[in-house]
């Protein structure tokens, strides 16, 4: 088992969340949308999940509509308010730093006859609430600004958005992907209209999220066929991930100030070990500001790719941005709307803990990457040495 420190890109099922799914694998397979008690049984458990996932974020159970995942919530969101809205103006508002779920929906909706506006972010990843304001207008349809950044931690301006959002009679979503279950939300303190979730990220299975979608909301689907969610979301129920979503959801609620206290201290004392083994190194986004899990170190004159490598062969899964982009070589569109410089962005790694890590995880940890960096200094100098003395043989 490799030392696991990558918990932004996924999270390990909690055992208590496959005790409560396995029985829906098996036993109870009915299709919840059955009338007999087979397909009754499947129906109360997919209910009982949703008061769950609707406590987590303090919103009624029939406001919340169950996807495939976090990206189908985010496409709910943006398409579904597009289409519902058509007749009433085709502008939507977003920032520069959305998961691609957000941002390459809304290109695509871009392509498609809408008006998307991107707002940035200063160094700090903190969007500019101004700048969003500034840009809605006659004919803005929604805004949508995430709640936290997947790749640096960054929290966002939420509430003050969502009020102003509200005040201008704009629909505002939020993609809280990240955030629900690892920070206190209330969805009627952040004036959202629309909040995306995934399971995964908490503990529970992949392949399922869902849409908060507060009452009355105009809402077109996105997938056409049976009535399930209201017919807001056609298709059989996956009653198993549901239900492992609402045990996650339960999960995460009752430990999530205890766990913010744990894993804040763990990361305070990863930053004061990384500065020790590397002082030129640069820490994105300061603490209070960011999800107390997640830290983003960019390392100067350094390769990401190689010391993710090094760290995976050495047992330590960490990451150099977001899982979903790390097969395409993009280099971060985050860190590049921050105004991050080419060359460190090139060398930043992401820290993102989870309930199992420990201190000797940390350990383990800033042990291994202190070899790495001594080793990749070495090779340094031996690579400037020898083009120094090929140099010099030129000349002679
Ligand atoms: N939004 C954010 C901020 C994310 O971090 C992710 C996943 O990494 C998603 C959306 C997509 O969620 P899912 O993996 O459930 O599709």
């Amino acid at each position: 088992m490799q030392t696991y420190l990558d918990h932004n890109a996924t999270t390990p099922l909690h055992p208590e969340v496959l005790a409560k799914m396995l029985p829906h694998l098996t036993t109870h397979f009915g299709n919840a949308s059955s009338t007999h008690e087979t397909g009754r049984t499947a129906r109360r458990a997919v209910e009982e999940a949703r008061g769950e996932v609707a406590l987590l974020i303090g919103c009624e159970p029939e406001e919340i509509v169950f996807t495939g995942s976090g990206t189908e919530a985010d496409n709910l969101a943006l398409r579904g308010v597009a289409g519902a809205l058509a007749g009433r103006g085709a502008h939507l508002v977003t920032s520069a730093i959305e998961h691609h779920a957000v941002l390459n929906c809304a290109r695509d909706l871009g392509e498609k006859g809408c008006r998307i506006s991107f707002a940035g972010v200063d160094r700090d990843c903190a969007v500019d609430t101004e700048e969003v304001l500034s840009f809605v207008g006659e004919g803005t349809i929604l805004v949508s600004v995430m709640h936290a950044n997947n790749e640096t931690g960054a929290l966002q301006p939420i509430e003050r958005i969502g009020a102003a959002c509200r005040e201008r009679g704009v629909l505002f979503h939020t993609d809280a992907v990240q955030t629900a279950g690892k920070v206190p939300i209330d969805v009627k303190r952040l004036a959202v209209d629309l909040l995306s979730l995934s399971a995964h990220k908490i503990r529970g299975p992949k392949g399922v999220g869902a849409l908060f979608v507060k009452k009355g909301t105009p809402l077109r689907p996105i997938l056409f066929g049976g009535v399930q969610e209201e017919g807001l979301r056609a298709g059989t129920y996956n009653t198993a991930g549901i239900v492992g979503f609402g045990a996650a959801a339960r999960l995460a609620r009752l430990s999530l100030g205890e766990q913010a206290t744990y894993l804040g201290a763990l990361r305070e004392r990863l930053e004061r070990g990384l500065a020790r083994i590397a002082p030129e190194a640069v820490f994105l986004v300061p603490p209070a500001r960011r999800l107390s899990h997640t830290l983003t170190v960019c390392f100067p004159c350094e390769d990401n790719r190689s010391i993710v490598t090094h760290l995976d062969l050495a047992g330590i899964a960490v990451s150099s941005g977001a899982a979903c982009n790390s097969a395409s070589e993009a280099s971060s569109h985050v860190l590049a709307a921050m105004g991050v410089e080419p060359s460190l962005a090139a060398g930043s790694v992401r820290f993102s803990l989870g309930a199992g890590n420990t201190e000797a995880d940390l350990d383990c940890v800033l042990a291994a990457l202190k070899g790495v960096l001594a080793r990749r200094r070495g090779a340094g100098l031996v690579a400037s040495t020898l083009r120094l003395l090929k140099k010099a043989g030129e000349r002679a």
